[in-house]
């Protein structure tokens, strides 16, 4: 099949030889090859300034990030054949790494498939497609996903980065079953958990490492799970031996699965769900005079956007600070973001800052991150997210 030309601008083609995956539009030479000739999710052969083939790259004109390179090798064929090499060489990573089949499976530029997530939870994959490209792929994706034995496959397509790449919202079963609920294991603790009513694909994966992490510092605390979902770090600190649990979360669909998931494992009299606001929450306990031992805060991403930053930077201190006024001398606080433009070194600014507004100086103890499903491309900054600092 012949493929349409993308040829970059001179000294523009070093990134993408670096290793690198994104090409932004203004690293076209769009006289040569004018974005107009492309379609959102064409195939393209990369060439540089001189005419030399670099690649093959999806093309989506309208996104600012014009094209993502798939592979360097300018002759590959992008089949069916060509995903099951990449998703194949995915799972055997997460197989050397995890004994349960539950993890993130393909984690995007992480994984060399730019735009593709894919969550597994033993036989079934729930798959987000967060760029045009990918979407025009769908076909080889679902085939090359049953021939590594799943054997349900969950379009989860709502993200909202989708509407960058021109995409509409959609969730579709493509093939096989797919349960109302679900139960799955992480760090040895059972949870219940719904694949289509639950935020993200079901379940936050990215904190296996640091709920691990949290849980070695619980045992015999008082916990506080701030913005909790259906109680991944909380429960998990219960399994480890908790004094009791208070769970904070807007919604009240993960208020159930909470409740149930304490059913799960006869911690139940140890837990307490509070379903409101988180910020409302806080200052409610803090004017109870509530006091905690151990307190999780991680929050929904508040900066999604670079402009978002100050606005977020705000909220982050502002829900941090609340938290610190609840800890106990001698407590500990574990305040993760997963905004992808909050730095840790900005993380750490404001929990310094909060720390010394309440009188309470702080002291880094860990530095958590995500887990080892979620790789980081070396190149590529915005592909590490999560931060997490846990703090005397
Ligand atoms: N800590 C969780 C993941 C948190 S995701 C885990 O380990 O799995 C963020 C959660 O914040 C979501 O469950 C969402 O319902 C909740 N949320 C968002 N805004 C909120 C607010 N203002 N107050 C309370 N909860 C909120």
């Amino acid at each position: 099949m012949s493929l349409l030309t993308l040829r970059l601008k001179k000294n523009e083609e070093r990134r993408i030889q670096g290793g690198h995956l994104w090409i932004y539009s203004n690293e076209i030479d769009t006289r040569h090859s004018p974005l107009q000739g492309f379609k959102a999710g064409d195939l393209a052969l990369v060439e540089s300034s001189q005419g030399k083939p670099i690649g093959i790259a999806y093309v989506n004109p309208h996104s600012l990030i014009s094209a993502r390179l798939l592979t360097e090798n300018s002759k590959a064929s992008i089949d069916e054949n060509f995903f099951r090499e990449r998703l194949q060489a995915a799972l055997h990573m997460r197989e050397n790494l995890f004994a349960k089949p539950y993890y993130r499976l393909v984690f995007s530029e992480g994984d060399f498939l730019p735009g593709l997530i894919v969550d597994r939870y033993h036989d079934i994959a729930v798959v987000q497609l967060n760029t045009a490209g990918m979407e025009c792929q769908k076909t080889h994706l679902i085939e090359a996903l049953l021939s590594l034995g799943m054997k349900t496959v969950y379009f989860r397509n709502n993200s909202s980065i989708r509407s960058l790449e021109g995409l509409s919202n959609y969730t579709e079963l493509a093939v096989g079953e797919m349960p109302t609920t679900l139960r799955i294991e992480e760090n040895d603790v059972p949870f219940w958990i719904s694949l289509t009513e639950g935020q993200k694909t079901g379940w936050f994966f990215d904190h296996r490492l640091n709920r691990a992490l949290v849980s070695s510092l619980a045992n015999e605390r008082r916990v506080l799970d701030v913005f909790s979902y259906v109680g991944g770090f909380g429960l998990q600190a219960a399994h480890a031996g908790a004094k009791h649990v208070t769970f904070v979360d807007s919604s009240k669909t993960a208020a159930e699965f909470i409740r149930q998931n304490a059913d799960e494992q006869n911690a139940r009299a140890r837990c307490e769900v509070i379903t409101a606001d988180a910020f409302d929450a806080l200052n409610q306990l803090v004017q109870s005079k509530k006091q905690f031992d151990l307190i999780i805060v991680d929050p929904p991403a508040f900066i999604k956007k670079r402009k978002d930053l100050a606005d977020g930077k705000k909220a982050y201190w502002h829900i941090n600070q609340l938290a610190l006024k609840l800890l106990a001398p001698g407590g500990m606080l574990a305040s993760a973001s997963c905004s992808m433009h909050l730095s840790a070194d900005l993380l750490r600014e404001i929990l310094h800052s909060a720390g010394r507004q309440v009188g309470k100086p702080l002291r880094i103890t860990h530095q958590g991150h995500q887990g080892p499903d979620h790789p980081i491309h070396p190149a590529i900054a915005e592909s590490e997210y999560i931060k997490m600092l846990v703090a005397e």
